[in-house]
């Protein structure tokens, strides 16, 4: 068996509303939506999915989902494009969706320079708020960082000096220098379908990939975006059993196995968040 933890799927959203019994019914099988014979010389084991929340009405949702699969946790928080839409009410719900059992994690939190929906204050604001809820909760946080690096890494570090925070970078898409403070922070690395991009522009990305330790390793499918090569913009859906095309990418990156990889990466996500 290849056991398979992704930390990142949006099973909530809409494109899984029509068949979401399917779906649940391919995750406890370990059945991939697509025909990968090649690559699967051993069946794969869903171990976990964490389903994180990006505005109150979907923290909401995950933390009801969470019941559905032993394997499935959630994560509340206002993700930073929708923060400026939230309301107090919204913080209510999900300051007490974080004390729920079934949630696990704070997230997706953090920075997005590359759409700029919430002026970037009000981003910084939201993601201070949602780092003392994980404090308080003592649960790790998720962060999501796009084109806001030089933004991030100042208040990741003060947060880690000042507070007991952990978490994870979520999709990360840095370079190995980002990765390296990154890992100097505590934080865990998660690997989505970017890394398994074959075009020159990720080639820092597959150089980060390398060099984070094992016990720090994470993936993730983002789902339902970001296919991982070679269904990048053929599949209209990504589905959690996709990421072991990431755990298959680090190990080619890595020089390992996929079988070591997969039960890494399953131990690291149970460590941090079960
Ligand atoms: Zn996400």
């Amino acid at each position: 068996m290849i056991p398979i933890f992704d930390t990142h799927a949006h099973l909530d959203l809409e494109p899984f509303s029509n068949d979401f019994d399917t779906v649940i019914q391919r995750l406890e099988s370990g059945t991939l939506p697509v025909v990968l014979d090649e690559l699967l010389e051993q069946p794969i084991e869903m171990t976990g999915v964490l389903l994180p929340g990006i505005d109150a009405q979907s923290s909401f949702r995950c933390a009801e989902l969470a019941k559905r699969l032993p394997f499935f946790r959630a994560a509340a928080a206002i993700h930073p494009n929708y923060v400026v839409n939230a309301t107090e009410n919204d913080w209510k719900t999900v300051t007490e969706l974080a004390h729920n059992d079934l949630v696990v994690a704070i997230g997706e939190t953090g920075l997005d320079r590359h759409w700029d929906y919430t002026p970037i204050e009000q981003q910084i604001a939201a993601l201070r708020q949602h780092i003392d809820l994980a404090v308080q909760t003592a649960k790790p946080i998720q962060i999501h960082c796009r084109d806001a690096w030089n933004d991030m890494l100042p208040i990741l570090r003060r947060a880690v000096q000042e507070k007991k925070l952990t978490g994870i970078i979520h999709a990360f898409s840095g370079e190995p220098e980002q990765a390296m403070e990154c890992i100097d922070l505590g934080f865990y690395l998660s690997f989505a379908g970017s890394v398994t991009y074959r075009n020159a522009k990720f080639s820092p990305l597959w150089e980060s990939a390398k060099i984070v330790p094992a016990d720090r390793l994470l993936i993730e499918t983002d789902s339902p975006y970001m296919p991982p090569h070679p269904f990048r913009g053929k599949l209209k859906r990504n589905e959690p059993t996709l990421a072991v095309l990431v755990a298959h990418r680090l190990a080619e990156l890595r020089g390992v196995t996929l079988k070591e990889i997969a039960e890494t990466t399953t131990q690291n996500a149970k460590q941090l968040l079960w």
